[in-house]
Order: C-alpha cells, then structure tokens, then sequence
C-alpha cells in the first residue's frame, strides 16, 4: 500500500508540477547569498541572481571613493574561526591577514589575531571572487535588476517574481532579512520599508608614516568604529592612506577634521599628517516582515541567517557537500 501510495505521489509530481525559468532565484548578493547562490549553482540547478545595486556584496561591496578604487564600504569584521578561513581559501583561492598586523600573513599563527583575519585585498577580494564563481557557470544568471513583487502561487508550487517590466517564476525563492519588495498575494500585508541609515566618513590623508591602525572601535565621540583601509589598496603615491569612520548619525559628517584631529591626538596619525580629501557614503539596509512571507510561502521560500558574517559557518557543510575545492 505504501509502495502504491509513492508511486501516485511521484506521478502527482510528475503530472502537475508547472515548469518554472528557475529553480532557484537568490534576492541580493551579500557574501551569504551568493554563496548560498554557489550552493545551487554546483547541485546543477538554474539559478537566478538579483541584484538591485551596480555592484555585489551589499553592506559588502566596495567603491570608488577619493579618487581611490575598490574601498571597502564601511568597517568590517570577519571573525577568527580558522574553518572559516580555510574555506575561503581553499574554495576562492582568497588570501588572509591578520587584520591588527596586515604586513604579515594569517596561514598558520591565530595567537596574535585578536581581531581576526582580513581579505588581504579587503572586501573586493572576497565579493570579486563569489561574482567570478557566479558568471562563470552556464546554469546561472546574475542580473542587476530589483526584485519589485512577488506572488506566492502554493497551489502550482511555484513563485511568480515581477521584475518591473518583466515577470519569470521561481521554484523556490532565498530572501534575507534585508531584501525589499512586495506581495501580491492578498493575504500579505505589506508594510512601509523600515531600515536603518549608515553614514560614513573617508579621508584621504597625505602621511610620511606607515599606518599605525587597521580597525578602531568607537574611540572618539561620534565615531561608531573606524578602518584604516590602506593596507588592502593601492594608491597613486606611496604618502597617502585612506580611512573611513562609521559615524552615530548624519550630523557627526559635517566635521571631518573633528575626527582627524583626535585620531591625531591619540597617536593613530603624525602631527604632520593632513586631510587632502573628504568625502561621505550613506548605506542603507531595510528590513521586511520575513517571517509573514515564510508563512505564506511554506517550502517554496528560505530565509538565510546573515545576520553576522562568522555565522555563515552552519552553512559551510552543505556548501562543502557539492562545492568543488580549487585545484592546489
Ligand atoms: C555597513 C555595514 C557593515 C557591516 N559589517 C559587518 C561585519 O563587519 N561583520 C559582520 O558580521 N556583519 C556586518 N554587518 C552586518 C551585515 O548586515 C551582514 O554582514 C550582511 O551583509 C547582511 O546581509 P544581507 O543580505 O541581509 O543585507 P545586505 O548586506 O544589506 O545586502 C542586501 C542586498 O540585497 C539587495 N536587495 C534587497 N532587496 C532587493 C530586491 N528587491 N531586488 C534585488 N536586490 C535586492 C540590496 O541591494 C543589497 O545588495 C554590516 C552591516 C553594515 C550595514
């Protein structure tokens, strides 16, 4: 009976199931979601990638700022755990530093770290890398465009996607906690965006010295942490270092040199070091009722936990159990 039973199962499945464009499609491109993009990129299912900005990475991506190319946005922590470290490396062929000593590699010693490792080349080494991953498989697609709404269709198990002038449909839809748009389904009430504005401040600094700091945390008033960003770029001449400052608010921007003058104080520049160039980035991060979507979703919605970057580690055994390693 129960053999009767799988067998009508499976034709049900066979007999009904509605062919979708995707199997897969990932909203947004933080290094969680694309890497959990690789994951069903590599079971050799059709992948979908949304991405509403220009570039990848979300609160990870990097920019173009003070003349200065591939700056990380904003101040980052990537943990200490070496599993971590080794996925990376192994995985992405990414490289490690400790982030408190940048001029020395992170292979073997963790003692000294206390801060953590850092991508030798920042954020760009890391999100550049997933990307690469990304567009170089025939099954996925990667596309700058914002998912605008969505309609959750349980009866046909799928998920129709509204690209604005265009729709596509999804077998299973992956969202975090910061994706944003809309449900058509009329059980869903959807709300207004709630979110939170991060501003920060960079400085390009003319120094004869080397860098004295790689990661400070809220040491001045106003200041919520700060990177000195230099080690992981290049720059036009060897006398300039970039720093950026994540700030409590939006008022704390109009004093650049507030902030420059107590990092002076404090040791972290020369008395000589001066300002050649400011400038501001505003980051913003929105949330969604998740919860309610996964409710009307059911399987056909997954929600990541990405909460903090180390966290990814409960998902590296299911990534390693179809991910390729890089030939050594
Ligand atoms: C400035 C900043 C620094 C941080 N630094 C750290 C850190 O050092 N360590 C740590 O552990 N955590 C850090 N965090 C926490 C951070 O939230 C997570 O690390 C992670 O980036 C969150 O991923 P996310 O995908 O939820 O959100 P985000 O990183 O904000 O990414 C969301 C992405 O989804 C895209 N998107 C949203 N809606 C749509 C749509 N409808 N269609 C298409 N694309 C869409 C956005 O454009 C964005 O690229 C930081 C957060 C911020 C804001």
């Amino acid at each position: 009976m129960r053999f009767v039973l799988t067998i009508l199962l499976f034709l049900k499945g066979w007999l009904f199931a509605v062919q979708t464009d995707y199997d897969v499609t990932v909203v947004g491109t933080s290094p969680i979601s694309m890497l959990e993009a690789i994951y069903h990129i590599s079971k050799n299912e059709r992948v979908l990638i949304l991405e509403a900005d220009a570039k990848c990475g979300g609160a990870w991506k990097s920019i173009d700022i003070c003349g200065i190319a591939n700056a990380d946005l904003g101040c980052h922590l990537i943990g200490t755990d070496p599993k971590l470290k080794e996925f990376f490396k192994n995985y992405f062929g990414c490289k490690f530093v400790c982030l408190e000593h940048p001029d020395q590699d992170a292979v073997d010693s963790h003692s000294h770290c206390t801060n953590g490792y850092y991508f030798s080349n920042g954020c760009y080494e890391l999100v550049s890398r997933l990307q690469a991953v990304v567009e170089s498989r025939p099954n996925a697609v990667l596309l700058h465009r914002k998912l605008e709404s969505i309609f959750i269709d349980s009866a046909r198990e799928m998920i129709e996607l509204s690209l604005g002038d265009s729709r596509t449909t999804t077998t299973k839809l992956i969202l975090t906690p910061s994706s944003q748009f809309r449900v058509e389904n009329p059980s869903f009430t959807n709300q207004d965006p709630r979110g939170h504005l991060y501003p920060h401040l960079y400085l390009l600094v003319e120094e004869e010295t080397s860098s004295r700091f790689t990661y400070l945390n809220g040491i001045i008033s106003g200041m919520s942490r700060a990177m000195n960003l230099t080690p992981f770029l290049k720059f036009p001449r060897d006398n300039l270092q970039l720093i950026v400052i994540q700030t409590h608010g939006k008022n704390e921007l109009n004093n650049p040199q507030k902030f420059f003058d107590a990092l002076i104080d404090q040791g972290y520049f020369s008395p000589y070091a001066r300002i050649v160039e400011s400038a501001t980035y505003f980051y913003q991060q929105s949330y969604m009722n998740t919860t309610a979507i996964s409710h009307i979703g059911g399987p056909l919605v997954e929600i990541l936990d990405t909460s903090s970057f180390s966290g990814m580690i409960k998902y590296l055994d299911k990534w390693k159990s179809v991910m390729e390693p890089l030939e050594q």
